[in-house]
């Protein structure tokens, strides 16, 4: 990092203490801009990047709620509106137990370059709560998301602040959402949030987008050097709508899913995980991944242990931040793994991002590889401000087109900037630049 950008990150760190993840996500952004803060010295005049690390507004409120057996809970609720120069906070809601402050911080900060790098008018923001949903009831997650809403709502709106789904949040939390604001101010505004429903405003492929994305960018990867994903092995960490719908993309595309995982462990089945199982196991029953492993003689279920110790030409890991690290990447570049996309938010530490580079392994961050779920958000968005509804071929045909021009964006910043093939930088790059010509342009 240059001497400046370094005291800007130490200011950031000194601003916001404690929040880990937060200092992570900016510092490996800052590291990527030293050659274009010398190419354009009126960013550092402007103060651009004290200005982009520092939220619009940051919304922390109380969420009273009662489980069945009638007791009350007291969870924190909040909303990050981190950046809208390019268009109205856009961003999902994160329900698990880890939130607070510094992730959703890290994540709405993710959101600005990633919302960039699609090329659609929306900014950066994101929110959530450290409510757990995990063995909870319908009613009980109903009452929660109810009570979420009515201390949101007020912030929120089709021109304002655009929330969506994230870890913990699908569709039938999005529809209790929905209703609530629905309730709350008296107004059919489908495009508040994203992610709903499609008899009530949602887009076809939306819930597909993420995994299907973050498919079609490694594709975009792999053509480069002649390849494809026919007759690969993969490693999908996660059995969320990413990692579920990366598996079914991977399988069009004539690759195999060896190796998928959730909280509690992961399955590997060389002959190929079944996407239809996978869908009834994790979308329907709520169960989890061990009862793959119990109803498939081909499978077998690891408690403890590393899915990054399966074998594989290419390695999606579609679960959580720091999910890879150092030990992971090292078996991953070990047992031969070329090519790392990452379809969750900041899954790899940025010691396992380095050693993956460093041995040559084609490397995608996931603000570039997994923007296909924000940017069908933004397309759901437009379907709903026309008062339309499209089908599921033109929608991922949409979805395709954009996670190629984000593919090529990034590739063509990469060489621009002297870093041929460094997607890291060339998704940092070309995402801040589109930002930071918005706050030139509207000055202080
Ligand atoms: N949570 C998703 C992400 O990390 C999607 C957000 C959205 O659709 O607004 O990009």
């Amino acid at each position: 990092m240059t001497p400046t950008l370094q005291e800007e990150f130490e200011t950031v760190v000194r601003r916001n203490p404690g929040e880990v993840e937060f200092h992570q996500a900016v510092r490996e952004v800052l590291e990527s801009l030293g050659p274009v803060m010398e190419r354009r010295p009126e960013f550092v005049e402007m103060g651009i990047i004290p200005r982009i690390c520092e939220p619009n507004r940051q919304i922390i409120f109380k969420v009273n709620w009662q489980d069945d057996a009638g007791r009350v809970h007291t969870n924190r609720g909040f909303r990050v509106q981190f950046n809208s120069v390019l268009g109205p906070y856009k961003g999902g809601l994160r329900f698990h137990p880890s939130v607070y402050l510094g992730i959703i911080k890290f994540l709405g900060f993710e959101q600005i370059f990633k919302n960039a790098l699609t090329g659609m008018p929306i900014g950066g923001g994101k929110g959530g709560s450290d409510f757990d949903p995990k063995g909870k009831s319908d009613n009980e997650i109903m009452r929660f998301c109810q009570s979420f809403m009515t201390e949101l709502s007020g912030h929120i709106g089709h021109d304002i602040d655009v929330p969506a789904g994230d870890i913990g949040v699908g569709g039938r939390e999005i529809g209790y959402l929905f209703g609530q604001y629905k309730k709350m101010t008296g107004r059919y505004e489908s495009g508040v949030i994203t992610g709903k429903g499609l008899t009530w405003g949602g887009s076809r492929a939306r819930t597909e987008a993420t995994g299907y994305g973050t498919v079609f960018f490694a594709d975009e990867m792999l053509k480069l050097s002649g390849e494809s994903f026919d007759g690969k092995k993969v490693v999908v960490s996660g059995s969320g709508n990413v990692a579920i719908y990366a598996l079914e993309k991977v399988n069009q595309l004539g690759g195999t899913v060896v190796a998928m995982s959730d909280s509690g462990g992961y399955i590997v089945d060389e002959s190929g995980i079944d996407l239809e199982q996978i869908q009834d196991l994790k979308e329907i029953r709520r169960g989890r991944i061990s009862e793959y492993a119990d109803a498939n003689g081909s499978a077998r279920f690891v408690a403890d242990g590393s899915i990054w110790d399966v074998p594989c030409d290419i390695a999606l890991p579609c679960a959580t931040q720091n999910e890879l690290d150092e030990t992971g990447a090292g078996s991953l570049i070990k047992n031969g793994c070329t090519l790392v996309a990452e379809g969750a938010n900041m899954p790899s530490t940025p010691e396992a991002t380095r050693a993956l580079r460093a041995a040559g392994v084609r490397f995608a961050p996931g603000k570039a590889a997994n923007a296909g779920g924000v940017a069908t958000s933004a397309l759901e968005m437009q379907q709903n401000a026309s008062r339309d509804s499209w089908s599921f071929e033109h929608t991922e045909e949409r979805l395709k087109e954009i996670m190629v021009g984000i593919h090529s964006r990034c590739s063509e910043t990469a060489e621009e900037y002297g870093a041929p093939g460094d997607y890291v930088l060339g998704a940092n790059v070309a995402g801040f630049l589109r930002v930071a010509d918005a706050m030139m342009a509207f000055g202080v």
